[in-house]
């Protein structure tokens, strides 16, 4: 390896080029720092191109008492739509409730009455009762069997890749770096900074930000890293078909409690169907769709079609997998929290600071929380 290129030095590292690295990466070129993003692939290849493509509140973690959550994702939505009108809309979901659906209407109305309370003004639009006879004309897919109701809120839908692209083209024009496909060969830090070498070139820093998602142990371990938490690698799902299965997005249920969106993209001619959870041990790079949870997805919408509508397993026409880097903490897959944490370490003049979890919604927040915990001001 040569390492006689002479060392770029900059104020701040981030490794990971999804969308809380480039998120934080350019909110630090905002405040005026010299700021270098490197990735081992590509901008927003990892999860940030593997999600549901929402930007939402998240109605579900209402359920677990997740307020603090929801009300962060619900102002960084508002702040998302108005900075990136072409990227980020608000959208009507649709959430029909049947005889055997697990919540009643009820409890899913005070649910949402909430869910507009704490959008407050930002909401563009409150949520509502649909007329039943209308969403059997709407909805011709549907089963109208034991259809008790039809309620609707609203939440905002984006594309993630592009989002993140658009995030990282930002950091540029406000005078950033970005690397990609750079391989480190090793991260070393004294108490004046860090340094890195990779077949890209030599970088030094005082302050390094790894921001690399679910490869975040993997980073540590290779490295060795010090961080406080581990990973917890969750898989989910989202399985593609041709067309445009229903008009508007829908928020469904399972029997078991959980819930899956059907989300239909007209831009593409398609409908995304997901997600699923499942704890995933086996190393980033190795990751596959199991043949099962292609089929319980299928299953769970199926459930809620007319006979003549029901998928079949070839009519899938793509399949991708995300893993949500979420905090290691015990409890049920589900239940475990968004909510991120910041594991910062100094040593000497040098800070760093790994990115435990983090949605694509929050991610202006967490951009922002990193720049107070690194004690950087404009
Ligand atoms: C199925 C699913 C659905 C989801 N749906 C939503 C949703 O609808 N709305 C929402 O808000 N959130 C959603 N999320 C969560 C959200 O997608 C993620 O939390 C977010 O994208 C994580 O971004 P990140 O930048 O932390 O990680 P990533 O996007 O994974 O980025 C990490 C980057 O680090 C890079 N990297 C890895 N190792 C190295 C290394 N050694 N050197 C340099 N770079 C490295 C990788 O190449 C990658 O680009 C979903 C997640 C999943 C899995």
């Amino acid at each position: 390896m040569n390492y006689l290129l002479a060392m770029q030095n900059y104020d701040v590292i981030v490794l990971g080029a999804g969308i809380n690295g480039c998120g934080i990466a350019e909110n630090l070129a905002g405040l005026g720092k010299r700021v270098l993003l490197v990735d081992k692939g590509g901008v927003g290849q990892g999860t940030s191109s593997k999600s549901s493509r929402l930007i939402h509140g998240g109605l579900r973690y209402l359920e677990t008492g997740k307020i603090h959550l929801v009300h962060e994702s619900l102002r960084d939505r508002q702040r998302l739509v108005q900075k990136y009108p072409n990227l980020v809309a608000y959208k009507r979901f649709f959430l029909p409730i049947y005889k055997s659906s697990p919540r009643p209407a009820w409890m899913i109305r005070m649910g949402l009455m909430m869910y507009d309370v704490l959008s407050g003004s930002r909401s563009a639009g409150k949520s509502r009762t649909e007329d039943v006879k209308l969403f059997k004309i709407s909805f011709p897919a549907f089963s109208e069997t034991d259809l008790r109701s039809v309620l609707s809120f609203v939440d905002a839908k984006t594309h993630d890749r592009e989002l993140t692209r658009r995030v990282a083209d930002d950091f540029q024009e406000l005078g950033g770096t970005v690397i990609v496909h750079c391989d480190i060969d090793s991260i070393t830090w004294d108490d004046k900074g860090f340094e890195i070498r990779s077949k890209s070139g030599a970088f030094s820093a005082p302050i390094l930000v790894n921001a690399t998602g679910p490869w975040l142990d993997e980073v540590n371990q290779k490295y060795t890293l010090p961080a406080r938490y581990r990973i917890r690698k969750v898989s989910g799902i989202h399985l593609i078909f041709e067309g445009l299965v229903v008009p508007e997005l829908m928020f469904m249920q399972t029997r078991q409690k959980r819930i899956f969106f059907i989300i239909p993209e007209p831009e593409n001619n398609q409908t995304l169907i997901g997600t699923t959870e499942r704890e995933e041990d086996c190393g980033m790079d190795d990751l596959q769709a199991q043949e099962s949870d292609i089929q319980y997805l299928l299953d769970q919408v199926n459930a809620y079609l007319k006979p003549d509508h029901q998928f079949q397993r070839k009519d899938v026409r793509d399949i991708y997998i995300g893993v949500r880097p979420l905090v290691r903490k015990k409890g049920d897959l589900s239940d475990m929290s968004r909510e991120y944490k910041l594991d910062h370490h100094r040593k000497g003049e040098s800070q760093l600071l790994h990115v435990f979890g983090g949605k694509l919604t929050t991610y202006l927040s967490l951009a922002e929380k990193v720049a107070r915990v690194l004690g950087v001001r404009s």
